[in-house]
């Protein structure tokens, strides 16, 4: 079998690999060859379907709130040393724009990202290898072998992994990338889909599909303790509830059963104003169809699914003048607070981001494995993920501009040694 020697081996071309490949050659002399894995056709696949191909490619806030994970106080500090984003990416002439904090190529499409950085890349001299898939790592005489589809081994110094995790198999990363850490004896924390669809009981929703509303949408447990609450846009699907709010609440659900979500549909208005509202327009309103009842506050399909929630059958209640006090304050209270039971989150391929992977206690503040040096992970592979908004490729980019640095200093020291 051919053999191949390189420097800094990155395995995974993604968002965060391609920072970290030319962070790594960027500070490194023009004889440290920083070669960049890649198992799909090309680099930076996934980068194309973000922000539904607008790219989200950050936003201004950087604060851990947004972060969920095993997070140690590595996470602030590699932020912190991260450069401000819209002026790291005008280093590569990727101009960017801000709406409500979240930033966007100016172009508003994400393949100017990918191309930005991918000819950035080749400029500096990393070497791209795609179709070709890292499928073992081991230690020889204090260099990295590294197995590939291409038939050739290949050593290196030191190693940045930066392969993702599960989420969206079909982008390439089907989490079979973890199967070479756990054979190097690294522990991965279960993974879940985070950013995704909430399955529910499809006869509740599936009378819904298709609508979309503003309304807040809060997690709560069986003892009805709030898990955590989200503010935006809820769709509803044939068997799901979607919608970036519902994505935020996702990453808190694992693999819970004893979970639900209550929607209030009119999140401005208190309990006390709802019904008002209902019997303002009840009062005016007495002679028309109950059907038509809440016309101009909802769509009728969901006006008629909030009358079947609260047992009111438009077969025996016709016609509005027949609701009762009982009946205006059940529907007050649905449009309030409309429990769905949290059935499973929605496949992986559904699924924006991974819940787990490597524990970020694992690793040193370079991002170095703490078991094995010259080997540093990025990016999704850790157990760390962020909410909507910008803030995965956030930690994508950080933490690959962290690894890439910390990776060039390390081969420097190893090639004077
Ligand atoms: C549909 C969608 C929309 C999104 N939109 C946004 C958004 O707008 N804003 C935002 O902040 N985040 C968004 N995200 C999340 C964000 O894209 C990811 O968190 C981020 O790309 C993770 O970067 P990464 O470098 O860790 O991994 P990835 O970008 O997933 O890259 C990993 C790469 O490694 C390759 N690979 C895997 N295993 C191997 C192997 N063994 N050998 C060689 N190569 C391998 C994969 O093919 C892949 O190219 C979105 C995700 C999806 C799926």
């Amino acid at each position: 079998m051919k053999e191949k020697k390189i420097n800094i081996a990155v395995i995974g071309g993604g968002a965060s690999g391609l920072i970290a490949a030319i962070e790594a050659k960027k500070n490194s002399d023009s004889s440290c060859i920083v070669s960049i894995f890649e198992k799909n056709d090309r680099v930076g696949r996934k980068i194309l379907s973000t922000g539904n191909g607008r790219c989200n490619l950050g936003n201004n806030s950087r604060d851990i709130c947004y972060y969920g994970g095993t997070i140690t106080d590595i996470v602030p500090q590699i932020f912190f040393n991260f450069p401000d984003t819209k002026e790291y990416f005008r280093s590569f002439g990727l101009i960017c724009r801000e709406e409500d904090n979240r930033l966007y190529p100016n172009s508003n499409h994400a393949s100017s990202v990918l191309d930005a950085i991918r000819l950035s890349a080749q400029s500096y001299g990393v070497d791209i290898y795609c179709n070709c898939e890292i499928t073992e790592i081991s230690l020889k005489k204090n260099k990295f072998m590294l197995k590939s589809s291409d038939n050739i081994i290949y050593y290196s110094d030191v190693v940045i992994f930066s392969t993702g995790g599960y989420a969206a198999p079909a982008l390439g990363t089907d989490g079979s990338a973890f199967s070479i850490l756990k054979r190097l004896g690294i522990k991965i924390s279960r993974c879940y889909p985070a950013l995704c669809p909430i399955k529910t009981n499809p006869n509740l929703v599936n009378n819904l599909k298709g609508i979309r509303i503003r309304a807040r949408a809060s997690l709560f447990d069986s003892n009805e303790n709030l898990i955590t609450s989200e503010l935006g846009e809820v769709q509803f699907t044939s068997d799901s509830l979607s919608g970036v709010c519902i994505f935020n609440l996702a990453a808190y659900c694992k693999n819970r059963n004893d979970l639900f979500i209550s929607i209030d549909l009119m999140p401005n208005t208190n309990l006390k104003e709802v019904y008002q509202l209902l019997f303002d327009i009840y009062t005016y309103r007495s002679n028309w169809l109950l059907e038509d009842f809440l016309t101009g506050i909802f769509q009728k399909k969901m006006t008629l699914q909030i009358l079947k929630r609260c047992n009111i059958s438009l077969k025996s209640i016709k016609m509005t003048c027949m609701l009762s006090e009982k009946d205006l304050y059940s529907i007050t209270n649905v449009i309030k607070d409309w429990r769905f039971p949290v059935c499973s989150l929605s496949e992986w391929n559904n699924s924006q981001v991974t819940n787990g992977g490597v524990p970020l206690k694992e690793i040193n503040s370079n991002l170095e494995l703490k078991k094995i040096p010259n080997f540093y992970i990025t990016g999704e592979a850790l157990d760390l993920h962020g909410a909507c908004g910008g803030f995965n490729l956030n930690w994508a980019w950080a933490s690959g501009f962290c690894a890439g640095r910390n990776a060039s200093l390390k081969w420097r020291k190893i090639s004077y040694d």
